[in-house]
């Protein structure tokens, strides 16, 4: 694949993994089972794919670079395990591709947030997603409260599932380098829980209302929701960072129970 065509363009976040050891332990962690349907986004120029292919019943591959998408499908033309799609992920209809055990991807990190804004819509359909991310990013999927890194992605991830840090990784093993560390993230997407939240909309505006003016106290930053009704049994004097997942929850129900008007 040494085509000139196939330079690393820095508008897809095409940075490469080159490493085989690193690639391994990726794939380790995603162990690939023969029953599975696992779904890769942006493949590339297939370091990961090479060890998916030919472990799983079905292996999908969403690729938005014609290049690479026609090259992994000659590569891949005659293994009916394998389908490429060749489309940009954040446009094409996940339910192409959905239902899936397991989502991986060494993810182009410009759109890391919006690919798991779209995979929370859909974390009915998926069993687990297993993602190198920039590290500052993987640090907000996990954050604790009052915390910097604390924000919606941290809360809406706790929504759909539960998210851990596996390891972290060096621009090294990449080529081009980037310019940050990455991180192997896993995410297990859990429909059963959180179930008591059942207008999932109205949760994501409240937590997007509370953290987009998050150095106001909640009394102001809620405004938009509540107008200046006040809200039984929480202290509005917080601001959204101290608020525990737990506690989103309970605001939650207090708006829809006490509030409905406004919700
Ligand atoms: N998986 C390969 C690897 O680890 O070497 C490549 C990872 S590279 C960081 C990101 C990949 O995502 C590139 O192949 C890029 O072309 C692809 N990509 C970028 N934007 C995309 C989009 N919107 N939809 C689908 N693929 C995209």
């Amino acid at each position: 694949m040494n085509d000139k065509k196939l330079y690393p363009k820095k508008s897809l976040g095409q940075n490469f993994l080159q490493d085989p050891n690193i690639i391994r332990k990726i794939v380790d962690t995603v162990q690939p089972l023969p029953d599975e349907t696992i779904v890769e986004i942006g493949p590339g120029r297939g370091a990961i794919t090479s060890y998916l292919a030919g472990k799983c019943r079905e292996l999908i591959l969403i690729e938005f670079d014609q290049n690479l998408a026609d090259t992994l499908q000659k590569e891949y033309e005659t293994d009916r395990h394998v389908r490429i799609i060749r489309d940009d992920i954040l446009k094409t209809d996940w339910k192409e591709f959905l239902p899936a055990d397991k989502i991986v991807g060494n993810l182009p990190y410009n759109i890391s947030s919006q690919i798991l804004f779209t995979l929370y819509k859909h974390a009915m359909d998926v069993g687990e997603a297993v993602f190198m991310v920039q590290k500052e990013f993987a640090r907000r999927l996990v954050a604790e409260p009052s915390t910097k890194d604390y924000g919606i992605m941290t809360i809406l991830t706790r929504l759909y599932g539960q998210a851990e840090i596996l390891f972290h990784i060096p621009p090294t093993v990449f080529f081009p380098r980037p310019k940050v560390d990455s991180s192997v993230v896993r995410i297990r997407l859990d429909s059963d829980n959180n179930q008591d939240i059942d207008d999932k909309a109205f949760f994501h505006q409240l937590v997007r209302t509370a953290f987009n003016q998050r150095r106001k106290t909640l009394r102001n930053s809620l405004k938009k929701i509540t107008g200046d009704q006040s809200i039984p049994c929480m202290d509005l004097s917080l601001r959204a960072d101290a608020l525990t997942f737990e506690d989103f929850k309970r605001l939650y129900h207090i708006l829809k129970r006490d509030l409905p008007a406004s919700v």
